[in-house]
Order: C-alpha cells, then structure tokens, then sequence
C-alpha cells in the first residue's frame, strides 16, 4: 500500500531570501567557491570578467573561505552577500544558490541541500575545486589578466 507523508516542504521553497533564518542562509551556499575568485572589468565594456584566479583567504581543496569571520581586515572588498545586495551584484555566477533562489529558479540537484551530499557540487562540475590558482602565487595583480576564464561566468551544472 503506497504511503503517503505530509512532510513540509524544505525552506529554500518557501521562503524568501529575507525570510531565511540566518542558519538557513548559510545552509544555501552550496560551496561552488565561484564568487571567490579575482573578477576583472574590461576597461572597454565596463564587463566583469571571471579569472581562474582566487582569493588569498580561498582555500583551493576545501573550496572554502578559510577566515570568513575575519575577512574584511585582510580583504577590505571581500563583499558580504544579503538579500538586499544580490540583484546588484550583477557578476554573481549564475549558478549560485542565493541567486538561483532570488530568481525562483530554485536548487539544482546537485545542490547539497538536495542531494544531502557536500561532494555533489563538485562531481557536477559547478565548483572551482581544483581549477584555480592562488593570488598569492603572483607577480603581480595584473598578472591576473592571463587567467581570464569565460568558463567560470557561463552557467555551470544546468
Ligand atoms: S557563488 Fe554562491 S553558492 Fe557559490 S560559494 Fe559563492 S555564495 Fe556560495
Ligand atoms: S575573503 Fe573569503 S569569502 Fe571573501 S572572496 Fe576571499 S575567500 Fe571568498
């Protein structure tokens, strides 16, 4: 006999940004690690272009910011996401959850929160695990334009 639950839907479908408590806010990033590499604006089209570049505090294997309390003193414009921010930040990869659930396009599969597995981001492919070099390892901060990466501004993991 088929059984029938009546379990609530998860947050992410009923809430709205503002909504979330700051526990589930959290919960949503995904841990893709996108919005922590180097962005560059084309002096030409005002564009943001990605870089496979990361911020000094990104640790690469982890995918994740490794002094996210501390931050601002040692990355004066590392940009804390809110819901009032989100629809500005224009560059925020389009797979990011935050802006996924802003646009009610919702989670993706492989989101943590649905797969109920923190690796299923990366086995898509929509993280930066593994791809990217460390700021730190430059020269200098131009040095970056070399690393222009168009695959990182491209939606990633449908
Ligand atoms: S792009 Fe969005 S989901 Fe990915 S790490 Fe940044 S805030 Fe989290
Ligand atoms: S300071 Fe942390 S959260 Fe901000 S861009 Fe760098 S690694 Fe990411």
């Amino acid at each position: 006999m088929p059984h029938v639950t009546d379990a609530p839907a998860p947050f992410w479908k009923t809430k709205r940004l503002e909504e979330m408590s700051p526990g589930e806010w959290e919960s949503l990033c995904d841990g893709c690690g996108l919005c922590c590499l180097i962005r560059l604006e084309d002096e030409d089209t005002g564009e943001i272009l990605a870089t496979r570049v990361h911020c000094r505090l990104f640790d690469a294997g982890t995918c994740r910011c490794t002094g996210y309390a501390g931050r601002k003193a040692v990355v004066p414009d590392c940009i804390k996401l809110t819901p009032g921010n989100i629809e500005a930040l224009s560059w925020m990869p389009k797979s990011c959850a935050y802006k996924r659930v802003h646009e009610g396009r919702g989670l993706a599969d492989w989101h943590p929160l649905v797969s109920g597995d923190p690796e299923s981001v990366h086995r898509a492919g929509v993280s930066v695990r593994g791809r990217t070099v460390s700021e730190t390892a430059l020269e200098e901060a131009e040095d970056a334009f070399d690393f222009i990466a168009p695959e990182f501004d491209r939606e990633r993991g449908g």
